[in-house]
């Protein structure tokens, strides 16, 4: 069985191109370019300068010893927390606006919902002089206040999507309604393994470098490339993606995908995708969908703003009907009570989406010579209001 994209721009049966006719040219235009401008030199060698001089690449890959004696395993952590910029996002926006540049785009367009993509889209648009426009709801503005300031200062225009629930997927739709106005000049850059054939494909594709770099290190550190289990945490799946990609053919790694469960799964107030999605069609993608009996995408609900997505793409889907990856969900006291502890114990103030990972440690039992890889998505700085509001700190 095959967990990468097919030609049609499956995995399994999920995927594909769902999209209105009139944005087609533009896709088709992407799909068509994608794998000839990544493959090429000059494209890998300004890729790999910047992912190493701008980001700040390879990420560490480091032996959490106290946590590690803790549950009696072997513990290593993925840093992308300290990527510039403070996650793995900006990994992809740095490969996508060498592909518009490349394709002769000089206007850039994203959606956002906690503004972390935002700000990463905005970072590369400044970097490169080339003119951004976040969409972003309008609850969304209110409530993400300094990542709004952040794209200002970094010379983005955040306009408010007011329709609907005025929160990520309106904001979606009006990225792809200015793209079909804006056929020409203008590039999308999605921000997570979602969207339309190739987007999925193209972002896993520029995260992959996570676990490129986790096996060249894990050789280094344990003689062997593979470790026994590798988690992330799924909100789109991009950061996931990054990390299990060159793990998804190796039989002898056990990949595990972790979902918020919000208040609880059964709660009615959730992100757990796998446990209560149904086949549907999002932002131009047949994968695993929260919906109502007649279609309706349910809203999502979890504390951490970037697992708040009511899908997952369709890589992910296919790794959870397949069975080839293990989902678990971890509710919002279990990932906030983890992310005080890998502060206490280990100095590290994670994003309360990569906390989601670490709290799998609570839930599954590891043997003590077995080597478990968390990826760190992002640093908590971000997330300090909501620790303090949480903890009463
Ligand atoms: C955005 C974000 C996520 C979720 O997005 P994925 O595409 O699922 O990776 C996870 N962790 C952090 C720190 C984020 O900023």
């Amino acid at each position: 069985m095959s967990f990468h994209v097919n030609e049609k721009g499956y995995y399994g049966e999920f995927g594909g191109a769902y999209i209105p006719e009139m944005l087609y040219p533009n896709v088709e235009e992407l799909r068509q370019n994608y794998l000839k401008i990544t493959a090429d030199p000059s494209f890998q060698a300004e890729f790999d300068a910047l992912l190493k001089d701008y980001v700040g690449r390879p990420t560490p890959l480091y032996f959490a010893e106290r946590l590690s004696k803790k549950y009696n395993t072997k513990i290593y952590l993925k840093r992308e927390d300290l990527c510039h910029t403070g996650a793995h996002k900006v990994n992809n926006t740095i490969g996508q606006i060498l592909l518009a540049k490349r394709l002769g785009k000089n206007r850039i367009i994203a959606e956002t919902g906690a503004g972390q993509h935002g700000v990463a889209t905005a970072t590369v648009c400044a970097l490169m002089g080339l003119q951004c426009i976040v969409y972003m709801g309008e609850i969304d503005i209110k409530r993400q206040a300094p990542n709004v300031a952040r794209m200002k200062m970094l010379g983005a225009e955040v306009r408010p999507a007011l329709s609907g629930s005025k929160t990520l997927k309106d904001a979606t739709n009006e990225a792809i309604r200015d793209w079909i106005n804006n056929p020409v000049d203008t590039y999308y850059i999605i921000g997570s393994v979602v969207g339309p054939h190739p987007y999925p494909d193209m972002v896993a594709r520029f995260q992959s470098v996570i676990s490129a770099e986790i096996k060249t290190q894990l050789l280094e550190k344990e003689g062997r490339e593979n470790p026994d289990h590798v988690i992330a945490c799924v909100g789109g799946g991009s950061n996931a993606a990054g990390a299990f990609y060159h793990f998804l053919d190796e039989k002898d790694v056990n990949i595990i995908a972790v979902e918020a469960a919000g208040l609880g799964v059964d709660s009615g107030e959730s992100a757990a995708t796998s446990a209560l999605g149904k086949i549907g069609i999002i932002h131009g993608s047949k994968t695993l969908l929260m919906q109502t009996p007649d279609g309706q995408i349910t809203e999502p609900y979890s504390i951490s703003a970037g697992l708040d997505y009511p899908g997952v793409g369709p890589m992910h889907a296919h790794l959870f009907a397949s069975g080839r990856a293990e989902f678990i969900s971890i509710t919002d006291d279990e990932a906030m009570q983890f992310g005080l502890q890998l502060s206490k114990t280990e100095g590290i103030i994670p994003a309360i989406e990569s906390a989601h990972a670490f709290a799998v440690l609570e839930q599954k039992k590891f043997g003590p010579d077995e080597i478990v890889v968390i990826n760190l998505s992002g640093r908590g700085d971000k997330d300090l209001n909501t620790y303090i509001d949480y903890f009463k700190l």
